[in-house]
């Protein structure tokens, strides 16, 4: 099982900001901003692109979720991002969209 599968389980603790039916979001361990969540469907899949392949609604809520984030902690603005492959950053092999926020982002991103 991966480690975002045990968290899910609640195998491994996870400091769990939402869940519902589908999806989880729990605070990163290692936050790159003020806000630095993760945002996870519950069921295993290794990719954003698999995820929408197989379960594009559940993708959908991934977004809507991270929007629902920010408005609560009222950020001006924020940023999403899904690292796919390890040359792109990518260590977990399930799905999980980042949502940064609560600081200035330089573009392109490093
Ligand atoms: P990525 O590099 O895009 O695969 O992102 C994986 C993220 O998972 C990193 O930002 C890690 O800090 C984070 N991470 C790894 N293990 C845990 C954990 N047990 N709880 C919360 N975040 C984690």
């Amino acid at each position: 099982m991966c480690i975002f599968c045990k968290i899910v389980a609640k195998e491994i603790p996870g400091d769990i900001v939402f869940e519902s039916i589908d999806v989880l979001a729990f605070n990163d361990l290692t936050p790159q901003a003020p806000t630095h969540v993760l945002i996870i469907p519950k069921w295993h899949h290794e990719s954003a692109a698999e995820l929408a392949a197989m379960a594009p609604t559940t993708l959908a809520e991934l977004f809507t979720v991270a929007d629902q984030i920010a408005k609560e902690r009222e950020l001006d603005g924020y940023r999403l991002a899904f690292n796919t492959g390890e040359s792109a950053g990518q260590s977990v092999f399930h799905a999980h969209l980042h949502l940064l926020g609560g600081r200035p982002f330089a573009w392109p991103p490093g």
